[in-house]
Parts: C-alpha cells; structure tokens; sequence
C-alpha cells in the first residue's frame, strides 16, 4: 500500500502542509490519484497533539478548539467533476507505530461542552491503552471492549456557493443568541486557519470565510458515525474538480452519539482506501447528503441492557417529541443505573461516549413523548451488571476516576 500522505507526530501541526483545519474551496490538492486507485493516508489526532497521555485533564480544560480538527489532504481523483460521486472504499484502518494509546474528554462548559455539560461542567480526561483490538483505560477500571477503527471525519471540499450557504445559514443561528455559552455555532476564524498549500497571498481572504470543521453538512465532514469501519464504503458528493478528499478524527471506538463531544476514543492512525467515480452519481441517486455501505467487520456484541428515556425534562417540563431530551435523559438514566455497580458519574458518561453503545430512535409518533433508546452491551463489564433480586454489587475496583485539570 502507497503512502500517499505521511504525518510526523513529533512535529506541530501546523508544520505539515499536507493537513488542513477548515473547509474551503480554494485549499491545494496535495495528490492526485487515478479512480481505482489504493493508497494509505495517515492522520494526526483531530486536536494536533494538544492533550498527552497523562494522569491530568487542564490539557483538555485550556485546550484550543479554534484550531481543529487537522484534516489530511485535500486528495484529488481524476476526472471527478461537480455532480459525481465519489467513491470511497474505507479498505482497513490502524494504529501508528509507537502510538497505541488514545483519549477521551469530557469538555469544560466554557469551553466545548458537552451532551450533558450541565450535570457535567468540569474538564476531564481518560486514557485508553490499545492491546491489538481491544481497549482499556486505567481511568475506568472494570470495562474492556473491542474498537470499531473509524474516521469521525472524512468528506470532500465544498463549492464556493456551498461554502457561503453554510455561513449564511450558521450565521442566522448564531444571531439568535451570540452570548450563548457554548455557543450556538462555530463561526470562521481566521487566525488559527491552517489551509495547507494555499499561497501565502490567498490566505487572508479565505480564512475569513473557511467553514469550521465541527458540524456534519452536506458534504459528510464530522459525522462521527461509529460503524463507518474498515470494509464499508461511502459515497460522497463532489462539488469541485477532483473532489478534494480530506479526513481525519480517527476514533478507535465510540457510542451512538459520541456524547461527550470528544466522546470517542481519539487518536493518531491511518486509513487505506480505494477510490471510484460515478459520473453523474448525484442526479441518478438524488443524493443531497452522503450514503455509505456497511462493513461485514464490526463487534459482534449479542446481549444488551437498554434504557429508555422520554421527552420530559430534567425539571420535569413536557417536550414535543424532542429526541435531543429523549435521548439525554436515557443516557442520565443509564449513568444512575451504571452508578450503582461503583462507577463514577464521570466514568459512566465516558463508558456512554466510547463503548460499542446503540442509539435508537424508538418511538416517534405518540404525541408528546418520543422515546429514545440506549442499548449497552453487558459482555464488556468484567461483572454482571444485569438487575437481580440482590441488587447491584459494587464490582468496580475503587480509586480509579477520570483525570481532574488542576
Ligand atoms: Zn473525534
């Protein structure tokens, strides 16, 4: 396998110039490929090394959210113009070389947040050690469980006109509350822009206007979709000459929803991949939003314990079918629920954010309450967390929590 882009972790991100950390038009294709082509593209971790693999979380507290995520590429495919698609192949995904270690934070409400920020305010940080498929954090004893390798980011370069939809649009949001504490939107900033091999004389105009990489569009970008694994395909829209493929936020593994924000758990790593165009593919697909294949690789996970939370909130206030409130209070459920066995609140929230757990859209018509579902697989407790008529044992090795920032 060609390495078509290589990454040095010892050096600052912002040193490569094959790595980007907005979204815009005009940023250089740094390779060329022909359709069929096979290549591995290594990416750095989506903060460029900002938080260390340590027993404090003030990495994560001061961490500059400005600056991600670090993006590999642009990759240009031959002959793919406006209107196709494209078609990546996602043949395997790994770890570096002497980098068998990931993160996950739990973000500090003045800076990121969080699903849960109001019951979880304060900067935290656990570390996964990998063993082959497997991972395991000293931060939260008690749990081990196989990754589903997958970029939480991959997609192609936006047109001019998309670009300056998503501004217009996020701006309007934006406008409705800019004091808002996180805020509403991820507006462009320019200063901490890194827009790989753009001429230092483009750079000024179009780090005004780049899109920040947090939110999914149209393009794909940050889904952070967990099943998205080695063996599955995506189908992405392409909107400029040659596409202009970039990716990176390699997650070892993550739960529906990655609910801490930076839920997963992160790392450096690399993905071989295989690309194709479909002429035309957006018309005879009436794509607007990409689609992807599944992998016939994924955990297979056979017995779960599920929770279920409605849209009532945590004041006890009745919502319109609201999934956001359905799904939090069955993740708040399931934290009391995984309390009981002697986990932490914070431990429990990152077990949420990084095990192979299923969000479900259950019920969505039976007026007011929607019903969202969280399912967790009790094959990855080192006890049995199923109820009984003893009740809960406390099973987790005290001492342990998830690292504090001082
Ligand atoms: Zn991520």
């Amino acid at each position: 396998m060609d390495t078509l882009i290589k990454v040095d972790l010892t050096a600052p991100a912002t040193d490569h110039d094959v790595i980007h950390n907005r979204w815009h038009p005009d940023i250089p294709i740094v390779s060329w490929v022909k359709p069929g082509a096979q290549f591995r593209v290594e990416c750095i971790d989506w903060t460029g090394g900002q938080i260390k693999n340590d027993d404090s979380a003030t990495d994560v507290k001061i961490v500059d959210l400005s600056k991600v995520h670090y993006l590999s590429g642009p990759i240009g495919v031959e002959g793919a113009e406006p209107g196709d698609l494209l078609v990546v192949d996602i043949l395997d995904v790994g770890v570096l070389a002497g980098y068998q270690w990931g993160f996950t934070g739990i973000f500090a409400r003045e800076n990121g947040g969080g699903f849960l920020t109001r019951q979880y305010p304060d900067a935290r940080k656990a570390c996964w050690d990998f063993s082959g498929i497997y991972a395991n954090s000293r931060h939260i004893p008690g749990v081990e469980f196989a990754g589903i390798m997958h970029p939480g980011l991959i997609g192609c370069l936006p047109s001019h006109e998309l670009l300056s939809t998503w501004n217009k649009r996020e701006k309007a949001l934006f406008d409705t509350d800019p004091e808002r504490v996180p805020a509403l939107a991820t507006l462009p900033f320019a200063a901490t822009a890194h827009l790989g091999r753009m001429a230092k004389g483009d750079v000024p105009t179009a780090a005004a206007e780049a899109a920040r990489t947090v939110p999914p569009r149209e393009h794909g970008g940050n889904c952070d979709i967990k099943n998205l694994t080695k063996g599955s395909t995506c189908y992405f829209p392409v909107y400029v000459k040659g596409g202009g493929l970039s990716m990176g936020d390699i997650h070892f593994s993550q739960g529906d929803g990655e609910i801490t924000f930076c839920g997963a758990i992160e790392m450096a790593g690399y993905l071989d991949l295989r690309v194709k165009v479909i002429k035309g593919g957006i018309a005879k697909y009436g794509i607007l939003n990409p689609v992807f294949k599944s992998s016939p690789l994924e955990p297979t996970y056979s017995s779960y314990m599920i929770f279920e939370g409605i849209s009532v909130d945590e004041d006890g206030k009745q919502h319109y079918l609201d999934v956001h409130v359905a799904y939090r209070r069955a993740c708040l459920n399931a934290i009391e629920y995984l309390k009981k066995f002697g986990f932490t609140g914070a431990q429990a929230y990152a077990i949420l954010g990084t095990a192979p757990v299923e969000g479900r859209v259950s019920g969505i018509v039976d007026i007011p309450n929607a019903c969202a579902t969280l399912a967790i697989p009790t094959e990855i407790f080192n006890f049995d967390i199923t109820p009984s008529a003893d009740g809960p044992v406390k099973s987790v090795p005290p001492g342990a929590d998830l690292a504090f920032a001082t």
